[in-house]
């Protein structure tokens, strides 16, 4: 393949399927790159598979699908003008609401006419001499670009499981990771739900009000915080509206997960048992995702962990009437915090309700399904409909259904066989000009999205301008920089309690995957001025190559 002409800018003519940049997905973090590219004058093409934008936002439209992070943070930050402007109903927004600001961004900033919907990217292969990506879409298409940014979503790969019988289930069966467009009425129907982490959390005491009865299965108890959620009140919107430049910078700079908390000054064992409890009820009664950062050694040191997960235990007994079901969903099997703590309105007052029962399938393993019944070792479940709440293939699962070649024809999934291999989270050796936004390696899912998916694109929009206004025709991380990150994201791993969770931030729940701590677990503040620092020495750590040596970009 011959070079492209070098990318000129704001006037240069785009040639039929050339790009200056490839954006894969048009969630929020393909969205907002595709704005940032365009703010420079490069052309780009977003190419999205799902038939409108919103990326996990158009997926997961499960009964009570909601964020779990508070709506006056989970939204953009770019435009003071859309700040200002857009009303949340609600503390913690639910997905059609989140959805229809998708949309409203695409059209507010005119996003569409570059964004393609019902097309996956197939293929991307790296052409190492005229350093430029060929990408190949379901519609048979290829095109050509400099660039290729993927903002595939962390968990965006809905994992099926692997249940003996289930293809001849006679009933409905829902992922709610993939659920249907169209209305879902479970009344009068018997209904089971599988997996009790965060999707199964917010959907199961929507589900209980409808159907006839309900079957949870559950394998594995989670910890969950009441949200209180409410309508937000003028007075609120207001003081997050008059303040936002200052709470969005404390987000961004001062924080470890991108969300407004009191950051504590002492461990949970530097509390007596009365001062704790008080302090540990307040959190309760506030609600949401701050209950972790009550203490600042929670996810450190696993006594002082253990006060918080006996107090969420203590509620768990509390709440519900059944002793036998309350044992059985208090979790004793990993620290809490770390999987991913569920947020919920109403999961454990549910199993008090006549119409919904607990199977517990870690002693009494479903075997299979049958036409009409789950069936375990011990007895049948009559179901007429299954809802599959059993998780993703989390931020590898996305990227590694695309077949990604780069030199040498090496594919991504090849290199990272043994664990996703990234510097900084943005980019993989091997793989030059090829950008993923809150990838393996960076804060990522253990923040508020919203906060990281800025800062990358953020990031990426500068190193290409950055690239663009020196003639630089390729950007690649160097090997020896993404094994020091690499080591570094596991030695900070290791510091914590994280890694003794068989969760999906270890890949633990897709057999086969390897188990390593993906997410960077040292905070956006501090990554953030790690990835500010990298730039600031000129992009210290990658190799970059100049337009007349197009051949000198191995990386050392
Ligand atoms: P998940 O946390 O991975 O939970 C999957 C559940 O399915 C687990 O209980 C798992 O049990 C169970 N499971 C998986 N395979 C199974 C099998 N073959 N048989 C029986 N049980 C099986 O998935 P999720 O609930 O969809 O949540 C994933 C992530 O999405 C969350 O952690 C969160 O980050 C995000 N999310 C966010 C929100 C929000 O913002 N409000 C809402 C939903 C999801 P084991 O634990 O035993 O494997």
């Amino acid at each position: 393949m011959s070079a492209l002409p070098s990318v000129s800018g704001k006037n240069r003519a785009v040639g039929a399927g050339t790009y200056d940049v490839v954006v894969v997905g048009a969630g929020f973090a393909g969205m907002y790159m595709l704005h940032r590219l365009r703010g420079f004058g490069l052309s780009a093409r977003v190419y999205e598979q799902g038939s409108d934008v919103g990326g996990t936002w158009y997926w997961n439209r499960y009964p009570g699908a909601r964020c779990d992070v508070e709506s006056m943070q989970y939204s953009y930050s770019f435009s003071n003008e859309l700040q200002q402007d857009w009303e949340w109903s609600e503390r913690y927004a639910p997905q059609p609401e989140i959805l229809k600001y998708a949309n409203h961004v695409a059209d507010r900033f005119d996003l569409r006419k570059d964004i393609q919907l019902d097309t996956r990217v197939d293929r991307a292969a790296f052409d190492e001499e005229a350093n430029t990506w060929s990408v190949t879409t379901s519609d048979g298409n290829t095109v050509v670009a400099k660039y290729v940014v993927l903002a595939t979503g962390c968990l965006s790969n809905a994992r099926m499981p692997d249940i003996k019988g289930l293809a001849g289930f006679k009933g409905k069966v829902y992922h709610t990771g993939h659920w249907p467009h169209e209305p879902v009425d479970f009344t009068g129907l018997r209904v089971g739900v599988i997996g009790t982490g965060s999707s199964a959390i917010q959907s199961v005491p929507v589900i209980a009000e409808q159907a006839s009865h309900l079957t949870v299965f559950q394998r594995t108890a989670n910890f969950s915080i009441p949200a209180r959620n409410a309508a937000l009140t003028p007075e609120e919107r207001d003081s997050f509206r008059s303040n936002y430049p200052e709470l969005r910078r404390v987000a961004r700079e001062e924080t470890k997960n991108g969300i407004l908390q009191e950051l504590p000054d002492r461990g949970a064992l530097d509390d007596g048992d009365n001062e704790r409890r008080v302090k540990y009820e307040a959190r309760w009664s506030r609600g949401g995702l701050t209950f972790m950062s009550v203490y600042n050694n929670l996810a450190i040191d696993k006594a002082a962990n253990d006060t918080a997960a006996n107090f969420v235990r203590g509620k768990i007994a509390e709440i519900v009437r059944d002793p036998g079901t309350a044992k059985l969903l208090q979790p004793n099997n990993h620290p809490i915090g770390t999987k991913r703590i569920c947020i919920d309105t109403d999961y454990f007052a549910t199993f008090n309700r006549p119409n919904v029962t607990l199977v517990d399938i870690k002693s009494d393993p479903i075997e299979e399904i049958t036409a009409n019944e789950v069936r375990t070792g011990a007895r049948d479940y009559k179901v007429d409909a299954l809802v599959l709440a059993t998780g993703f293939d989390a931020m590898t699962g996305s990227v590694a259904r695309i077949d990604i070649r780069g030199r040498n024809g090496q594919t991504l999934n090849q290199k990272w066989a043994e664990g996703p291999k990234t510097y900084l989270g943005v980019m993989s050796a091997g793989f030059p000009n090829l950008f993923i936004i809150t990838g393996p390696g960076s804060p990522s899912v253990l923040s508020n999205m919203m906060v990281s998916i800025e800062q990358h694109v953020d990031w990426i929009a500068d190193c290409v301008s950055y690239l663009r206004d020196r003639d630089l025709v390729s950007i690649e991380a160097k090997k020896d920089a993404e094994e020091k990150w690499v080591a570094h994201v596991n030695e900070v791993a290791q510091t914590t309690l994280y890694p003794q969770a068989n969760s999906w931030y270890m890949g633990a729940n897709i057999p086969g995957k390897p188990q390593i701590f993906m997410p960077y677990i040292g905070g956006v503040a501090v990554y953030r001025q790690i990835c500010n620092d990298v730039a600031a020495k000129g992009y210290e750590g990658f190799a970059m190559t100049a337009a007349e040596h197009p051949r000198a970009a191995a990386a050392s």
